[in-house]
């Protein structure tokens, strides 16, 4: 779980205090307050990645919204006031019975015993794997053991008995009746109400995928899939990387209004900024960085479309996304709002629901699309220009705080023959073992990128020579115990680093050719090593 149950139940404690209010005081205000309040409730769940929950909470959102969409008189009619009883109770039950299992249970167990990987840092993760082949998943699970998550294998009539909700379960469904695989899962969805499901081996056709998201799967993968692509969702759900909070500048003329949307995004955990004068939008889209644009239509001297057609003539911002909020709903103007760089158009006075759902969702599409502009596809990474241009910016900081930075040039040593030996898919798993190993091992303040082929570039700010061959090191050593299986064997790697410290008068690619040239000796040293400049 990656938020403390202290916070989940400060949150749980607060969303059904919103119940009880709303139930205490009937009216289409304090319904609207409340389906805000399980908007937000079911995205914090979501990003908190307690998938069971999760779950629960949009059962319950689905029908309040069906609710609000049918309020004819000033209350709930009565039956529909019962569904939705049995629902949250339902949903209130699970959460006690999750957050009295959470604040009792110590903290997670670690790996350090029963692995050679040595990780104090990052505590270890366990997945459970229900399977009646569990010599096929063999390779799975020691690769999982080297990212310090821990995979215990169960028979296929496994029935979610554990002391701790694992953060992934595993459903294999080779070897399984459709049937049993589907009440296996429903079995483990009541069970589990933080951990993510995951169905393996499943039939690749429409029907078979829908039911088994239907009765609670997270994720599914049909038959064939590479084990490669399941470990990479394995290691992507079991990381702790938070995503940093939502963000959106207000562009609106009046206060009252800019108060209001403020007041709804903030509502749902979204940060934000408002400007009255549209002239300051560039200098707030470069101080502020937001997700998205929400543009009033109408302000003094100008109108929220031109202010559109000025921030798309700068390269970085053609693809921020821009909603439009007006009172004015007329066709003609929607239209041409849309056709000169809108991405959507929403009517005053807005519904704070929808408001909330159009701007996460064209937030999320929109960091995907970042995220695939700036990383590598094959590791997360930064990708080569991003490493570089993250650089630029941590050397001007250290410049300027006068505080010290590293730069580290990490390359596979004889990785052609790893390629030659074994093919080019167990090459990029390889490539993946070093990326993820630097990611879950170095300071959150660092930088990893992927700056070659097999070459990575690692920026330590804050760190001299000293410390960051000391960091490195200990991530070189623990690499070079890994056992990289494939088929029914395992091999070693290692890696060499060549590392430099920034100096007055020194740019910071002659920076990245310094750590090169380190690297360089390394090589010529007999690798597997680490040569400071
Ligand atoms: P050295 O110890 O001197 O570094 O030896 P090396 O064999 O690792 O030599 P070098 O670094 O020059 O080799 C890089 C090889 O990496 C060549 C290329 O085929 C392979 N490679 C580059 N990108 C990828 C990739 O994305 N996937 C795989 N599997 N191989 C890649
Ligand atoms: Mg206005
Ligand atoms: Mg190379
Ligand atoms: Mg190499």
């Amino acid at each position: 779980m990656s938020c403390s149950p202290a916070e989940l139940k400060r949150k749980s404690d607060e969303f059904f205090g919103k119940w009880h209010a709303c139930e205490a005081h009937p009216g289409i205000d304090g319904f609207v307050e409340f389906a805000v309040a399980v908007s937000s409730f079911t995205e914090f769940l979501e990003a908190k990645g307690l998938a069971g929950l999760h779950q629960l909470a949009r059962a319950v959102e689905q029908q309040v919204l069906s609710q609000l969409d049918n309020w004819s008189s000033d209350a709930i009619p009565a039956d529909a006031q019962i569904e939705l009883d049995v629902k949250i109770s339902e949903f209130d039950q699970r959460m006690v019975v999750f957050l009295d299992g959470n604040l009792e249970a110590g903290p997670e167990r670690r790996l350090h015993e029963d692995s050679e990987v040595i990780s104090d840092l990052v505590p270890a993760r366990r997945i459970w794997l229900v399977t009646s082949t569990p010599e096929a998943w063999n390779e799975v699970v020691t690769q999982a053991g080297y990212f310090n998550i821990q995979v215990e294998v169960c028979g296929p009539h496994y029935d979610g008995k554990a002391a701790l909700e694992p953060t992934v379960v595993l459903v294999d469904s080779n070897g399984l009746e459709s049937t049993a695989f589907i009440v296996r899962v429903q079995a483990l969805r009541g069970r589990f109400s933080s951990s993510n499901i995951i169905g393996l081996h499943l039939p690749s056709e429409f029907d078979a995928l829908k039911l088994a998201l239907r009765v609670g799967c997270d994720f599914c993968f049909p038959a064939g899939t590479a084990q490669s692509v399941i470990m990479a969702r394995i290691v992507k759900l079991c990381g702790s990387e938070e995503e940093e909070p939502y963000r959106v500048l207000v562009v609106e003329d009046s206060k009252t209004a800019s108060t209001l949307i403020q007041r709804t995004l903030k509502e749902s955990g979204v940060d934000s900024l408002a400007i009255a004068r549209p002239q300051d939008v560039l200098t707030a889209l470069v101080k502020f960085k937001p997700d998205l644009v929400l543009m009033d239509m109408y302000m003094p001297g100008c109108t929220g479309v031109e202010v559109t057609r000025v921030i798309r003539q700068h390269e970085e911002f053609l693809s921020t996304p821009v909603v439009y909020l007006s009172a004015d709903t007329s066709i003609a103007l929607q239209v041409e709002a849309l056709r000169l760089g809108g991405d959507h158009f929403l009517t005053k006075p807005f519904n704070p629901v929808i408001l909330n759902a159009v701007v996460k969702s064209k937030i999320e599409r929109y960091r995907v699309l970042r995220r695939s502009m700036f990383l590598d596809s094959l590791t997360g990474l930064l990708n080569h220009t991003t490493s570089k241009q993250r650089l630029d910016s941590a050397a001007a900081a250290a410049k300027g705080e006068n505080s010290p930075l590293c730069v580290a040039m990490i390359d596979i040593d004889h990785f052609k023959k790893v390629n030659d030996t074994y093919g080019h898919p167990v090459g990029d798993q390889v490539i993946r073992s070093v990326a993820w190993l630097l990611k879950q091992r170095l300071r959150k303040t660092d930088a990893v990128g992927r700056y070659g082929g097999e070459e990575f570039l690692v920026i330590l700010p804050q760190a001299n020579a000293d410390r960051a061959r000391q960091l490195l090191d200990r991530i070189r050593m623990d690499f070079s115990h890994f056992r990289h299986p494939v088929r029914n064997t395992a091999f070693a790697c290692t890696f060499s680093c060549g590392i430099a410290q920034l100096r007055d008068g020194v740019t910071p690619q002659s920076l990245i050719k310094q750590a090169d040239a380190a690297l360089y000796d390394a090589k010529h040293q007999g690798r597997n090593q680490i040569v400071i400049r």
